[in-house]
């Protein structure tokens, strides 16, 4: 449970002045790989081409009109004295969706140009120009009325900024959206605005000026770009500062309880975390500092093999919007943030950039395909905010967010894909991606053609020519894919079952080179000329997935992959909806098919699952094998809500029988507050503890104090003389406790009468509590709960016999 999508946290904020603890010697900065511009390649392929075209023809319009809307326009407009009113959004980072949809419309104007939506963009620049202070100071919250700001604002500028006001925050996606609008238009209108601003943090941020750390990062990756389109370098200095500035002692959700050279793994917010390790991996490989990289390496190891989802998503808990502890990957509680999924992927191709390694690419595109992906709809227009690994029905991508940071950011994602297939170093091109696109980039004092023809990800065959204008010797590295080297993710999170049936082939000019990778690279050092092609066969088959032992949540089970796509069953493609109660068999055929009606077209795999289910004698019964279809995990909830998991029991143990036949599994529920997930008080299912989160609970939460009820309604009178509850508690960080105190009443006519206890009402945590009493006839029963004066309280189970 979350109280609001930016969590206050205790002030960290330091204004000491003192010199930095890790000065490093300057060198002319520049990233040893550099990446090959969204503005050089053309996609031409099926699988992403069509999204970025629906991303540009309904999300960006949907998004900017939202802005509109919701007056996140207005509040530009107002501070910038086009209209009168009060600043009239939830929130003072509001600023930023429209920052991140400028970002999102610059990189869509590069594939598919679009005279009214540059017009579009120029008119928001405007309204931003003209809300920014003479001083450069751009936020429209304090600019409106700077006596009555927000409560998260402060009263002064900037002081606020490690707790909750989100000046810093503004800035970096304004420099990052500023960056995108220049390259993509050659237009510098906002990019003057950005200057302006960033002149502003140089002239007040520094070790012998304010010492205040950003408390949501950003900035640190927008002061670099910055940097990279101005060739200042007092906004890359500011980006290190930011970053030095930043701990000890400070708070973890927010990334300031240790310098950040001395961290070691990823704590607290997802977003901000993967937002500030890209900074670091910025300066990492701009000053060529080991050890910025040295502490961004040990974090990334320690979230690769203990915190990541098989579908690359990260940041399990709710409570933080963030990290747990090592191994704690519950499937339906995942939180998985859309905003996290674009935050590992900025970080990846940074560490890319650094030293050249694939496995980093292994991690981006696993998110890229999966975790990513699934935060929007096939049509566009609806969106997760977590990306959850299993569902009994309760999730629903949403048309908008009050707090609205997940459909910008994977709107401005999707058309900068463009930007993440190749790099180069002076004599080097690498191929990260497979993709079918048209690049032509300057390399090596010309310009080069590459073409990429690919079904992938359905099919494994992908065919690269090479266009050099005149024979050139140059080393053209490919990427193997981790998973096509047998290898789910870096380290052991997960392993495949089974082997592959082939291994990847490569061809130069019809001639099969062998297949020798560093660093998950094939190196092809050769000259090349005009029309060389290479071919490269991936084995595309059906692979089965088992988790490290200590995940818990995933015992048992398998999980299904198909190339880089993740699997997953969901109700349309299973009889009776019913995909949480199935037995897999892993021995079974998985049979990968093509159907090109479904899902806008996806490759699926058939195979066959038995119903389990208890008996009232509490023994589980398997029904006949039955068919089911898998789907690719990202196309998920595209038919409507219902039951989905990613992780498929295949031992009797993980399976999650259906509920017997009993009183209360056929009664009708009803609750003092009503929720999908008062269902799961009937499902049988027996909880390991009271924090159990591996399945749904029910909680009255944020209630406390007061006297709530869950209501069964029998199907006919029915005698009753026993109840059994198991209180649902999440500890000490959690907002539910066991109650102070519970009754059992029975509907006797038109009122409500308390059962006959034979003894007292035991009310303890991790275990059952049962209460007998003398027999009752009636309809309906209740369990009445007093919440405790501070805390809310929820119930695993409720049985009556
Ligand atoms: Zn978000």
């Amino acid at each position: 449970m979350k109280t609001n999508c930016l969590k206050a946290s205790v002030t960290g904020m330091m204004i000491l002045f003192m010199l930095p603890s890790c000065a490093t010697k300057k060198t002319e900065g520049t990233y040893p790989i550099q990446p090959v511009s969204f503005t050089s390649v053309k996609l031409t392929d099926k699988f992403w081409a069509p999204r970025i075209q629906t991303n540009f023809d309904v999300t960006i319009p949907i998004a900017i009109g939202e802005c509109y809307n919701t007056g996140r326009v207005d509040n530009f407009k107002i501070a910038g004295n086009l209209m009168e009113g009060k600043f009239c959004t939830e929130y003072p980072f509001d600023d930023t969706d429209i920052y991140k949809l400028i970002e999102a419309a610059s990189y869509s104007l590069q594939t598919i140009p679009d005279a009214q939506l540059e017009a579009r963009l120029d008119t928001l620049i405007q309204y931003v120009g003209l809300a920014q202070e003479p001083d450069g100071y751009l936020y429209t919250n304090r600019t409106i009325d700077s006596v009555h700001t927000h409560p998260w604002a402060g009263n002064k500028r900037w002081m606020n900024d490690p707790d909750l006001s989100h000046e810093l925050y503004n800035s970096g996606h304004l420099f990052e959206a500023a960056v995108a609008h220049y390259q993509a238009t050659g237009k510098k209108a906002l990019l003057d605005i950005a200057i302006k601003n960033a002149d502003l943090l140089v002239k007040d941020f520094g070790w012998d000026k304010l010492h205040i750390y950003p408390g949501h990062q950003v900035v640190e990756m927008g002061l670099v770009k910055m940097y990279n389109v101005t060739g200042k370098k007092e906004y890359l200095e500011l980006a290190k500062f930011f970053l030095d500035v930043r701990g000890p002692g400070g708070d973890e959700y927010n990334q300031a309880h240790k310098k950040v050279i001395d961290q070691t793994e990823p704590v607290g917010h997802a977003v901000r975390a993967t937002y500030m390790y890209s900074g670091m991996a910025d300066i990492a490989a701009i000053y060529g500092d080991t050890s910025y990289f040295n502490a961004a390496s040990r974090i990334w190891e320690n979230l690769v093999t203990q915190k990541t989802y098989i579908t690359g998503g990260i940041g399990s808990g709710g409570g933080n919007e963030g990290f747990d502890p090592p191994y704690v990957l519950p499937n339906m509680s995942a939180y998985c943030e859309t905003c996290a999924s674009v935050g590992n992927i900025f970080w990846n191709q940074r560490m890319f950039l650094h030293d050249g390694d694939g496995k980093y690419y292994d991690v981006l595109e696993r998110t890229l395909y999966n975790s990513l992906l699934s935060g929007v709809s096939l049509s566009g227009d609806r969106f997760f905010y977590p990306n959850v690994l299993e569902s009994f029905g309760q999730h629903q991508r949403s048309a908008w967010f009050g707090c609205a940071c997940c459909p910008p950011n994977i709107a401005r994602l999707l058309p900068s894909l463009p930007g993440y297939i190749y790099a180069t170093t002076e004599k080097d091109i690498y191929i990260n991606l497979f993709i079918g696109n048209t690049a032509k980039f300057a390399f090596d004092g010309s310009e080069i053609e590459i073409i990429q023809k690919t079904d992938y990800p359905w099919e494994g065959l992908v065919e690269i020519t090479i266009n050099p204008p005149e024979t050139k010797a140059f080393a053209l590295k490919i990427r193997i894919p981790g998973w096509a080297r047998n290898e789910v993710l870096p380290g052991n999170l997960y392993t495949f079952n089974d082997a592959l049936s082939s291994k990847a082939v490569l061809k130069v000019n019809g001639k099969t080179i062998a297949l020798k990778t560093d660093k998950g690279f094939v190196t092809l050092n050769r000259k090349w000329k005009k029309g060389d092609k290479i071919t490269i066969e991936l084995p595309m088959d059906v692979r089965k997935i088992t988790a490290d032992k200590r995940v818990a949540a995933d015992k048992g089970k398998i999980a299904i992959e198909r190339g880089p796509l993740m699997y997953c069953a969901e109700w349309p493609y299973a009889k009776d909806g019913r995909v949480l109660n199935l037995l897999f068999d892993e021995k079974a055929d998985f049979t990968p098919v093509f159907l090109d009606t479904l899902l806008n077209g996806v490759e699926v795999v058939k195979t066959t699952a038995r119903l389990a289910k208890y008996n009232l004698q509490k023994e589980v019964e398997k029904g006949d094998p039955q068919e089911i279809i898998l789907i690719p995990y990202y196309a998920w909830n595209n038919k409507g809500a219902g039951e989905m998991a990613v992780w498929l029991p295949v031992s009797d143990s993980s399976v999650k029988p259906l509920p017997a036949p009993t009183i209360a599994s056929k009664s009708k529920i009803s609750a003092s507050t009503p929720t999908k997930a008062l269902m799961s008080v009937n499902d049988q299912y027996d909880p390991k503890n009271s924090i159990d989160r591996d399945w749904p609970y029910y909680h009255w939460w944020p209630k406390n104090n007061s006297w709530e009820w869950i209501q069964y309604t029998f199907e006919s009178e029915t005698t009753v003389s026993s109840a059994e509850v198991y209180w649902f508690d999440d500890g000490p960080f959690g907002g539910c406790r066991i109650p102070d105190k519970w009754v059992i009443e029975y509907r006797s006519g038109s009122s409500w009468q308390p059962v006959k206890a034979k003894g007292d009402y035991s009310i303890a945590k991790d275990s059952w509590n049962t209460i007998a009493f003398e027999p009752v006839k009636t309809n309906a029963m209740r369990l009445k709960v007093k919440l405790p004066e501070k805390f809310s309280a929820g119930v695993h189970e409720w049985v009556v016999e």
